[in-house]
């Protein structure tokens, strides 16, 4: 990867930032996103955050190598403490948990004041995010699953609005799996729930072994709901 060729992840993420928009790309690491937005004409300028020492210059050399110091500024901090309010039309954060990425949101929220949409790629533990955007009425209006190098992973595009334009009936169901991504039901959605199915019934007969206890049977009880709410999308 570099900033000429994305991997297929960070190039769907880049696909759905709006055209000319400027944008901040949050946990930049080497910045080849925004490198690659601007450079491609994608964004018109970009913001790369960074709080670790390490990947902030090592994003910085990249830009300069690049010769895009007009265009891309890279700056030193945590989550969205980077930009001012209005600044951005556009946030991506992506190659992080689910759980650090809707932290980062909520910390910085009033950062979104201005409404940018929200393009956010969790390596683990999309729902937090899903249920992040609900509570702080965001309309997820888009997502996608895709393997790469025997990975999956899932991107979630957002923009302020009816926090349950796009859920149907069964919102506990639709934070898990994703509304969009559980009627789709593409080949990586089957290969990435068929896992975490195998890996929660492995979990379970563990405990089925286990001595009981009140905390113990909450927890079973939590999983069997979990297995039953995947079982009922792959094979309804
Ligand atoms: N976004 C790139 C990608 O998807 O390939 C890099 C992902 S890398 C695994 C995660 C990066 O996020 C690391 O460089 C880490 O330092 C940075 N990071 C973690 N927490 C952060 C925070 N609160 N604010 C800014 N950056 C953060």
């Amino acid at each position: 990867m570099n900033i000429q060729q994305l991997s297929k992840r960070l190039e769907t993420v880049v696909s759905y930032i709006p055209k000319q928009s400027k944008i901040a790309d949050i946990g930049s690491d080497h910045a080849y996103l925004p490198c690659y937005a601007v450079n491609k004409g994608i964004a018109s300028s970009a913001i790369a955050g960074e709080v670790v020492k390490g990947p902030f210059l090592s994003a910085k050399k990249q830009v300069e190598d690049a010769q895009l110091t007009q265009e891309v500024e890279v700056r030193l901090g945590n989550g969205l403490e980077v930009i001012a309010p209005g600044e951005v039309e556009c946030i991506t954060i992506a190659g992080m948990g689910g759980t650090l990425i809707a932290s980062i949101l909520e910390a910085g929220k009033d950062k979104l004041t201005n409404e940018p949409r929200l393009i956010l790629q969790p390596n683990v533990s999309a729902k937090s995010i899903r249920t992040w955007l609900m509570d702080n009425e965001w309309d997820l209006i888009g997502e996608e699953i895709l393997e790469e190098d025997d990975k999956l992973y899932e991107i979630l595009i957002a923009e302020k609005g009816n926090p349950k334009g796009h859920y149907s009936k069964d919102i506990e169901k639709e934070l898990l799996l994703g509304p969009f991504l559980m009627k789709e039901k593409n080949s990586a959605f089957i290969k990435k729930w068929n896992q975490e199915l195998h890996q929660w019934k492995n979990i379970l007969n563990n405990m089925e072994r286990a001595e009981k206890t009140e905390a113990l049977e909450q927890r079973k009880n939590e999983l069997k709901e979990k297995i039953k709410m995947v079982e009922e999308v792959l094979n309804p």
